[in-house]
């Protein structure tokens, strides 16, 4: 049984009209499990995470300047959403679930949150849509259990992690594979531990090809005791940011070559559904549900 993290504060954020960001698609994908049977009692549901402790990790003149709502405009823009409390508390609601989600994975062999994979977030500063970056977080998480040491990020997101390669360049527990967009945001790129980036128009075959010899090379470098891995749906076709043109099969597919990948090393999962930007409501969210087909949740 895969435990699920969610909260409905992570679909609720009043943007601005024609805003791009698809705030909805969090609660689509709750209420598209539970429309294929899935029980509410499934769900577990995170209390957000204090300030104090972001700036364990974070650098607290950032965490606090954004929390209380005075970091300076030019750096709110950098984000991408207009300053309010409601973006804070669900922000730091959306960074706990990852977190209760890395822990429900040590517990359970893997776990998957609605939402999550704030990748672009470095130590003091925020970008393209994260505030936070969850996924280091998740990692520092893990390894505060005894029997975690190494702790691998797998980043599907068609966006580079730059911020999860920063935050983790010095760590050596920590090993950074990111398979993005060559052309796609961030245009400076940072270094993970192992990069690929794909031409724009990339099609399935040679993308699953790539994320099979991926895993394989990130597997002889490094042996991980947890995986952590953001599902992002913006590689697919129809995505209205993304380059590359993968099909919804093909996003299964990848999913699928994770989790068997992840249950061949018998390592605990914790994913996270990352980015995806098709205004189509409905047809994103049948994209991100392929995540949950590939882990078991539903058929
Ligand atoms: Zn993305």
């Amino acid at each position: 049984m895969t435990p699920l993290v969610f909260h409905p504060i992570y679909s609720q954020l009043p943007l601005p009209p024609r805003h791009r960001f698809p705030i909805e698609k969090y609660q689509g994908i709750r209420d598209a499990l539970v429309a294929r049977g899935i029980t509410s009692d499934r769900f577990s549901a995170p209390s957000p995470v204090s300030s104090a402790f972001l700036t364990d990790y974070f650098a607290p003149n950032y965490v606090n300047a954004l929390v209380s709502g005075v970091l300076d405009d030019k750096a709110m823009r950098r984000i991408g959403f207009p300053w309010s409390e409601h973006l804070i508390k669900r922000s730091l609601t959306a960074v706990a679930g990852t977190i209760l989600t890395a822990e429900l994975a040590i517990e359970h062999g893997q776990a998957l949150n609605l939402t999550g994979g704030y990748h672009h977030a470095f130590a003091d500063f925020g970008s393209g849509f994260c505030l936070f970056n969850d996924l280091f977080l998740a990692a520092k998480t893990m390894q505060k259990y005894g029997h975690i040491d190494n702790v691998l990020i797998i980043d599907l997101d068609v966006h580079q992690g730059d911020g999860t390669a920063k935050l983790a360049q010095d760590d050596k527990s920590i090993f950074t594979l990111s398979i993005h967009g060559e052309k796609n945001f961030p245009h400076r790129k940072q270094h993970s531990d192992l990069d690929i980036g794909l031409a724009k128009g990339t099609g399935d075959d040679e993308y699953l090809e790539t994320v099979e010899q991926a895993l394989l090379l990130a597997e002889r470098q490094f042996q991980p005791d947890a995986i952590i891995y953001d599902a992002g749906v913006d590689i697919h076709e129809n995505d209205d940011l993304g380059h590359l043109c993968i099909s919804t099969e093909g996003v299964y597919q990848r999913d699928k070559m994770v989790y068997d990948f992840c249950r061949a090393l018998d390592v605990p999962v914790a994913g996270v559904i990352g980015g995806g930007y098709q205004r189509d409501i409905d047809a994103l969210v049948n994209v991100h549900l392929q995540l949950y087909r590939a882990f078991g949740v539903i058929d």
